[in-house]
This record gives structure tokens, sequence and C-alpha cells, in this order.
């Protein structure tokens, strides 16, 4: 089984290695960024060694470098009357197949290296679905949390205002991300559509259902992580009926993942926020968290108020202490690193889903995979958001409405599909099952066939 943190010296390791040096000089300091390209970079290293024709159309070089990034001041007034700036980022990463498509992530940890490690991943993701959607990703270092309902409205339409000269239905189509629901989302429509004089629905998606946005959106990402696992399970003879999951996270995907894990008869018995973790030996009750974090927005503690049979326990990380036969990590990247993985092999994990952007480290990949751990990456595993954002695109195009199971049912062999060509990727390219070198190689084709046909632009 080939791990993702090594190399063997082939021509195309040589070349991917290279490439990779060339990224940390240019990119100093930007962590999340290496190692998103490390991951990917060398799991393709076995199609520059069957294919040359790659390398020498300078298709690496040329993909590892944004087509376009914006940076820019957003000032907003708070309830206090005091100014606020924050720092807006886009990141337009690769058009070849489609409009720029990627999430807006609000939170204070944003910089320009999680934004372009989220770009890059997004390319390749947005070609496994199968959709025309290129790749980019933003967001800002604004904190959602503790604010007004009137100081989010402010920064929303701050920050529209200078993203709006840069984005299009048929340019750019941002989405949410964490920090970025329905709520934000209609809130940076309303200004686009003022700023503009014209209703382009098609220019967000994951817009509330009363003006353009598709159902099943809300659900997509979690829903299909699931549907990607419950695939990979089925496929190895397993199924979700009475195994024990625990999912991290309580946020969009998180919530969706556990509702999808439990209408399959598994028994979620832990999730989380960024300060801790509730423990629900008799399974956690979903409704208790979606009041306490889609209507409320509360914290996680507030959950054993309601439920004095369940823990909570400070510090997110410690929630893969917890014994499961699936993980789904669904908050946020590096969630996992190798100490964890030890301990979630230790106590018998079967398959992990990660519904999150890069949850597992390198280290903690190379863990799951040398212990045959069934390893769903989250380039396949949680595309199914922004797949059903490339849905709500066309129905916004057509001006048509898919019901709820129409998308629900799209989904479904969206995600089959997916882990179906990335397994097959992995044994064509000698990789039998390793599902982050099929993911990437599946991703990376598509797209690189549609630069060489382009030219060299
Ligand atoms: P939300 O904002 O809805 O929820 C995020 C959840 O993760 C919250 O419970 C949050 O806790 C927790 N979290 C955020 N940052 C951290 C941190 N630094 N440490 C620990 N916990 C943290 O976001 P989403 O559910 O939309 O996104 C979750 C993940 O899924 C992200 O990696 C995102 O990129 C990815 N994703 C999302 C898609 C979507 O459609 N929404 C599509 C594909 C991937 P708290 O409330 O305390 O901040």
């Amino acid at each position: 089984m080939m791990v993702v943190n090594s190399l063997t010296e082939t021509q195309g390791a040589q070349y991917v290695q290279h490439v990779f040096e060339t990224v940390k000089k240019r990119n100093p300091n930007e962590s999340e960024f290496h190692q998103a390209v490390k991951e990917i970079l060398f799991s393709l290293a076995p199609v520059f060694d069957k294919h040359p024709h790659y390398m020498e159309q300078g298709v690496l070089e040329r993909i590892v470098e944004p087509e376009r990034q914006i940076i820019f001041r957003v000032p907003w007034v708070d309830d206090q009357g005091k100014v606020q700036v924050n720092r807006g980022f886009r990141i337009q990463f690769n058009s070849a197949i489609g409009p720029y498509k990627g999430g807006l992530r609000f939170h204070p940890s944003v910089n320009a290296s999680i934004i372009k490690f989220l770009g890059f991943e997004q390319i390749f993701k947005n070609s496994l679905t199968g959709q025309p959607i290129g790749g980019g990703k933003g967001g800002s270092d604004f904190d959602p949390k503790g604010k007004s309902d009137g100081e989010i409205m402010r920064f929303c339409q701050s920050f529209m205002t200078e993203l709006a000269k840069h984005i299009g239905p048929d340019t750019d189509v941002p989405a949410g991300d964490i920090g970025v629901g329905g709520r934000e989302i209609g809130y940076m429509f309303g200004q686009y559509k003022r700023l503009q004089n014209a209703f382009h629905a098609g220019v967000l998606t994951g817009k509330p259902v009363g003006f353009g946005g598709s159902l099943t959106r809300t659900e997509a990402t979690g829903y299909g992580t699931v549907y990607f696992v419950q695939e990979m399970l089925k496929d190895n003879g397993l199924d979700f009926q009475d195994k024990t999951v625990v999912v991290s996270g309580s946020g969009n995907v998180s919530i969706y993942a556990m509702e999808k894990a439990m209408q399959l008869g598994a028994k979620v018995v832990a999730c989380s926020d960024s300060n801790g973790y509730v423990y629900d030996k008799n399974g956690i009750n979903l409704d208790t968290v979606k009041r306490l974090k889609e209507v409320e927005r509360k914290r996680i503690n507030e959950y054993v108020k309601e439920h004095p049979e369940a823990d909570y326990f400070e510090g997110c990380e410690n929630i893969w202490l917890i014994p499961c036969d699936i993980a789904l990590p669904c908050a946020t990247q590096n969630e996992i690193d190798e100490t964890s993985a030890k301990i979630l092999v230790t106590n018998g994990v079967k398959a992990i889903g990660e519904g999150a952007n890069m949850p597992s480290t390198l280290e903690a990949i190379d863990v799951f995979l040398e212990n045959g751990v069934l390893f769903g990456p989250a380039k396949a595993a949680n595309a199914g958001g922004v797949a059903v954002s490339a849905l709500e695109m066309a129905q916004n195009s057509a001006r048509i409405s898919w019901t709820f199971e129409e998308v629900d049912a799209k989904l479904h062999e969206i995600m089959v599909n997916i882990y179906h060509n990335s397994k097959n990727a992995s044994e064509e390219y000698g990789h039998p099952g390793n599902l982050v070198v099929g993911s990437n190689i599946a991703g990376f084709l598509k797209v690189a066939n549609a630069m060489i046909s382009q030219g060299i632009i």
C-alpha cells in the first residue's frame, strides 16, 4: 500500500518533487497550502510515469499557480458605532472545466494559506463530481461568533461590495463554508442584486429555497459523505447498520452526516464544537443539536443540560479517544493527527469518511492506509456539497426547481460514481484501494486534458 508521505525514485516522482520544491519556495510560510499540494502531487507521480506528455506541457507547474488571487479590505461598523476592518480573499484557482466554484469561509483563522489549500483541493473535487465547474475559494478573517444579526448583515454587504467586481454566474460562483450559511448567503445575494440591478440567481449557491436555492443543498455535504462511506462499506461487505459512529463538529456538514448515518441504522455517540465534545452513550439526540446550533446558535455544552445522561468534555481533539466503528471528521483541517489516528486504529475503527476539508494530517492518513482502514478522502467524500451547488446552478439557468427526492437521488448517484471512479483509478495506476491516490488521479486527468486542449494559458 502506497503511503502519501513518501515517494520512490521514478521519473514522475522526481518531477513532482521538483514542482513541490518550487511551490514551497514561491509560497513561503503557507503550511496548509504546502500540505494540500504535497498530498495531491505525490499521488500523481504514477500518472507522469505512464503519460510523460503531461510533464512536457507543464501542466503541474501551471495547475499549482492560481489564475488570480484577490485580497481586499472589508470595513464595517459594529453595534457600538466603532469601525472594524477585516481582510477578504478570493482565489480563482482554475477555470479549465468551468467557472470558478468554491465556498466562502468566515473564521478568524482564515489567511492566504488556508484559502489557497482549499481552492487547490477544490479543483480536483469539482472535477470528480462530473459537473462543469472550476476551482476557487474565498472568505475572510471575520469571526461571526457573538455578532448581532445587524453586524453580520453589514459585514456581508461590505464584503460583497468588493467581491461583486470579480464574480458572476459564468465567471465565479461562491457558496458557503465554515461560518457562512443561508443567512450570510442571503445578505450577500441581496447586496449583489442591488449593485448589479439584476437578479442573477446563479451568482451564489446555497441560497435559501425561496429565491433560487436548491432543495437538498443544506443536507448535501453531510448526506453525500455518508453515501460515499456507505458505498465504500458495501464494496467491502459492510454497512452502517448498528455501527457506532463519532462525528466531529456540529455545524452544517456534521448535522446532516449524523442524520443520514442514523437513518441508515448507525448509532452516533458523539459530536463537538471548537470548545469541546459531547458523548451520549444512548445516541446523540439530533433534534436537540439542530435546535441548539441551527436555531439558537448556542454552544454544544448546552446539550448536557437537556440530556443529563450525556457527558461534556472540554477540548474538541479528544473526541477521537471514543471507540467507534466509523469516524466522520466534519469540523476543520488537521483535526486528526498521527496520535489520534493511532488511537482510532487501536480502538478498532473500520472506516473514515472525511466530511471536512483536509481533516487528517498526512501522517494520520498514512496510519489509516498502513493499517487497512477504509479511508474516504475529503475531496471525494465531501464533494456532495459542491455537486448539489452545480445542480442549483443548473436549476437557476433553466429557471426550474427539482424536488427534494430528485436532487437527493442525483446526489446519491454522483457519490456512488465518485467512489467507483476513484477506486478504478487507484487500480489502473497500481495502488488498488488507495482512494487518496485514486481520487487525486481521477480528478486531475479531466482538468489536465482540458488545460492541454485550451493551449498554454
Ligand atoms: P459550520 O460553520 O457550519 O460548522 C463548523 C463546525 O466545525 C462547527 O461545529 C465548529 O465549531 C467546528 N469548527 C470550526 N473551526 C474549528 C476549529 N478550528 N477547531 C475545531 N472545531 C472547529 O461549517 P461547515 O459544516 O459548513 O464546514 C465544516 C467543514 O466541512 C469545513 O472543513 C468545510 O470546509 C467542509 N466543507 C463544507 C461544505 C459545505 O457545503 N458547507 C462542503 C465541503 C466541505 P464552532 O461552532 O465552535 O466554531
